[in-house]
């Protein structure tokens, strides 16, 4: 079925959308994108999402494809006009179309903003329901992990050889310590139901959920550690989990082989999820 996607400035049908194959983000992976989750029709943390699009195309020095205004007004017709009840809507600015050439073009060049939807379950996923079985794979990503850009092969890598080994996803170690998922942020609950999860710095990416889980967590007067875990102690904690958009929370029942307490989704893990899914559905605009 044929999408309405928004290519700078058209709404268009997926067919009829293109891109140069000059665009700085084919070529150079020179582009930062967001994904934002959309329930009941509505846009979660979209004003989080904005902020960190800014911060990633400041990073970069490229300058803002757009108002505010205009990305929330692109992001609401694109709900509407594909009837999004409950999925996300991925958008990505380039630096742009020149011809190739390592140097940045003159910045008058207009960046390149596209944006679609894709509908999938937000509330109901198999994988959230039984848990998901994780590895643990040496982080050979860039030293830059906080900008959100789209040179994503490293950690496509790593889920592949995930896959190849029968586990769900992969957790991106340095050192033995945990840096997060291939495309989540990565915590466990310690014996004594302390949330642990790896301090913000340049190592990893300054996840949208994570704020919100951490609020939750505190909310529910859960002591929280930001600091970095090893592989050992994600194996002895009670529970794991991971956070992201369109995953919220997904509980880790299994790290490189030995399961993570009874081998079920964790009880913290789930209840948090719970009142996640509350506070995003009476905040989404
Ligand atoms: N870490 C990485 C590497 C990611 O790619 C993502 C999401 O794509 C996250 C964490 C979670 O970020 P958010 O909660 O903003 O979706």
């Amino acid at each position: 079925m044929s999408r309405v996607v928004y290519v700078n400035g058209k709404f268009l049908a997926e067919e009829e959308a293109k891109i140069s194959v000059f665009d700085r983000g084919f070529l150079f992976a020179d582009g930062v994108y967001e994904v934002t989750t959309v329930l009941d029709g509505k846009l979660v943390d979209f004003k989080s999402h904005t902020i960190r699009l800014k911060r990633s195309l400041n990073e970069i020095t490229m300058k803002a494809a757009c108002s505010d205004e205009e990305l929330l007004n692109i992001h609401q017709k694109l709900i509407k006009a594909n009837d999004l009840e409950e999925g996300c809507i991925y958008l990505q600015v380039t630096r742009g179309v020149a011809d190739r050439n390592f140097e940045y073009p003159d910045d008058k060049i207009p960046s390149t903003l596209i944006a679609f939807t894709k509908k999938q379950g937000i509330i109901n996923q198999p994988l959230v329901e039984r848990g998901a079985k994780i590895i643990t794979v040496e982080d050979l990503r860039w030293g830059r992990r906080d900008i959100k850009t789209v040179q994503l092969l490293f950690p496509s890598m790593a889920k592949m050889e995930a896959k190849s080994k029968g586990a769900d996803d992969a957790w991106l170690v340095n050192a033995g310590k945990v840096n997060e998922g291939t495309s989540n942020n990565a915590y466990i609950v310690t014996q004594d139901n302390v949330i642990v999860t790896r301090h913000l710095s340049n190592t990893i990416l300054h996840g949208i959920t994570r704020v919100a889980i951490l609020k939750c967590a505190r909310s529910l007067n859960l002591t929280v550690e930001e600091r970095p875990f090893s592989i050992e102690e994600a194996q002895n904690a009670k529970e794991a989990f991971v956070s992201s958009s369109t995953l919220c929370i997904c509980p880790v029942i299994e790290i490189d082989g030995q399961m993570i307490g009874d081998g079920k989704p964790g009880v913290i893990a789930q209840r948090l999820r719970e009142v996640y899914i509350e506070e995003a559905k009476k905040s989404a605009t």
